[in-house]
C-alpha cells in the first residue's frame, strides 16, 4: 500500500540530495573536524560551507549561526543564555501555545525561582499586544515567541514584537522550527536577536538544528566543554547531519516562493473539500495567516484518534488534537487555549503537508474522508443526538 504522509509538522523526508550530500560524511569521511591532520581537519571546511548555506536561507551572517542537535536544545540555549547572561533578571515571557521545548523548559525555570509569564491568544490563536506591553517589567530577561504554531500553523507578528522589545532592550528568541524552509525569513529586518530551527522539519535528517545568534547578542554556552562552534556549544561536531543541514537549507532557498503557492493550493483544495463534504466540520486557527502547508480541522462528534486509525488502513498518516497519555485522551494545549469547545478538541485533525505530496495524494483523502467520517459517527457513543448540550 502507497503510504499518503501528511504530517510534515512531526517530522519530513530526507530530500533524496540531502541524503546524497550527507552519505560520504557518514561513510569515507568520518573523520573528526578539530583534528590537526587533514584527514580531519578538511571537514571544518565542509562545516563552514553548511552554516554558510544556513545563513543564507535567512539572510543572517555565517558567525551568527550556532549548529545544535536539535529545535528543542536550541531552544533551550537560548532562553538559558538570556538568563545567565543577565543574572540580576528573573522574568520571562512566553505565551501558552509554545511548544513543549519552550513550555516545559519556562516551567523547570519557574521551579528554579524564575517567574514566567504565559501569554494567552485569542480564539484563532494570535497573540493580542497590549497584553505582551502590559508584562514587560524591568526584570524582564527574555521574551520567547513562536514564529509559527505547529498545531495550527498561525504565524505570529514577529517584527511587530520584535520592534516592539528592540526599543526596551529586552531579549527577544523566536522559536522558528515550524517556519523555516515554509515561508521566507529575513533576519536582516526582523527584530530578533536569537532564532531557532530544526533540520528534520525542512528534509534534513532528525538530530540537528541551529540557533541564529545576532551579533553583538549577550550568549551564554548551554553545553560545556571543548571548543566547538566558536566555544557557543561543546561537542564534537554531528559533520555528516550539518553537511545535510546546509544542503536542506539550500533547496528551501531555491524553491520557496513556488513551494508556498504549491502547498498553498494543495492545502486549501483539501481543507474546503472536507469542510465541504463533511458537514459539522471548523477548521482551527488563522486561516488568513498560517503556514501555507498546515490545517486544522475539526470533526465534531468523531474521536480523532478513530480518525486517525481508519486514515492509516488506507496508508494515510496525519495527526490528531489529542495525544493518548496513559490511558486517558490529553486535549492539545493549543487547542484549548483558543476555546475550541470539548468535543471539537476531540476530533479534530491536522494534515501537514510538503513538497512531495501530490495532487493525486490530496485527491485520494478527499474521496476517502467523507464515508470514514459518516461511518464513524455513525458508531460513535457520541454522535450528536447522545451529546450533553453544552457539549454541542
Ligand atoms: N518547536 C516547535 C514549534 C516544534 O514543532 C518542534 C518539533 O515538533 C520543536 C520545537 C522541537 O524540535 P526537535 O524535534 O528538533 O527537538
Amino acid at each position: 500500500m502507497q503510504t499518503i504522509y501528511l504530517d510534515n509538522n512531526a517530522t519530513t523526508k530526507i530530500a533524496p540530495e540531502v541524503l546524497e550530500e550527507m552519505m560520504p560524511y557518514l561513510t569515507d569521511y568520518y573523520g573528526n573536524p578539530s583534528s590537526m591532520h587533514t584527514f580531519g581537519g578538511q571537514l571544518h571546511k565542509k562545516i563552514e560551507e553548511a552554516r554558510e548555506k544556513v545563513a543564507a536561507l535567512l539572510n543572517a551572517k555565517p558567525e551568527e549561526i550556532i549548529f545544535t542537535s536539535c529545535g528543542t536544545e536550541s531552544d533551550n540555549t537560548a532562553i538559558m543564555s538570556a538568563v545567565e547572561s543577565y543574572p540580576d533578571k528573573k522574568h520571562i515571557i512566553t505565551t501558552r501555545v509554545e511548544h513543549p521545548a519552550v513550555l516545559n523548559f519556562c516551567k523547570h525555570l519557574s521551579r528554579k525561582g524564575y517567574r514566567v509569564t504565559y501569554l494567552p491568544v485569542n480564539k484563532f490563536g494570535q497573540l493580542r499586544i497590549e497584553d505582551l506591553l502590559k508584562e514587560i517589567d524591568e526584570d524582564t530577561a527574555i521574551v520567547s515567541i513562536m514564529y509559527a504554531n505547529n498545531e495550527i500553523g498561525t504565524i505570529f507578528p514577529i517584527q511587530e514584537i520584535g520592534e516592539i522589545l528592540k526599543q526596551r532592550n529586552i531579549l527577544f528568541h523566536t522559536d522558528a522550527v515550524q517556519a523555516v524552509g515554509k515561508i521566507p525569513i529575513d533576519t536582516n529586518k526582523l527584530p530578533v536577536d536569537m532564532l531557532s530551527l530544526s533540520g528534520h522539519k525542512l528534509h534534513a535528517p532528525k538530530g540537528i538544528g541551529a540557533l541564529y545568534v545576532r551579533k553583538g547578542t549577550r550568549f551564554y554556552p548551554y553545553l560545556i566543554g571543548g571548543h566547538q562552534e566558536n566555544g557557543r556549544r561543546a561537542g564534537t561536531e554531528n559533520t555528516a547531519s550539518i553537511v545535510a543541514l546546509g544542503k536542506a537549507c539550500e533547496l528551501a532557498a531555491k524553491n520557496i516562493d513556488d513551494e508556498v503557492k504549491y502547498l498553498s493550493r494543495l492545502r486549501d483544495k483539501l481543507e474546503s473539500s472536507l469542510l465541504k463534504l463533511c458537514p459539522d466540520t471548523r477548521i482551527n486557527g488563522d486561516v488568513n495567516n498560517r503556514l501555507p502547508n498546515t490545517t486544522n480541522i475539526s470533526f465534531e462528534y468523531v474521536e480523532g484518534e478513530a480518525i486517525l486509525l481508519r486514515l492509516n488502513e488506507y496508508g494515510v498518516c496525519a495527526s490528531s488534537g489529542s495525544a493518548c497519555t496513559s490511558g486517558s485522551l490529553e486535549p492539545s494545549h493549543v487547542l484549548r487555549a483558543i476555546g475550541v469547545p470539548f468535543t471539537a478538541i476531540h476530533g479534530s485533525i491536522r494534515f501537514s503537508l510538503s513538497r512531495y505530496n501530490t495532487e493525486d495524494e490530496i485527491d485520494k483523502v478527499i474521496e476517502i474522508m467523507p464515508s470514514i467520517i459518516k461511518n464513524l459517527r455513525m458508531l460513535s457513543p457520541f454522535g450528536r443526538d447522545k451529546l450533553p448540550k453544552e457539549c454541542r
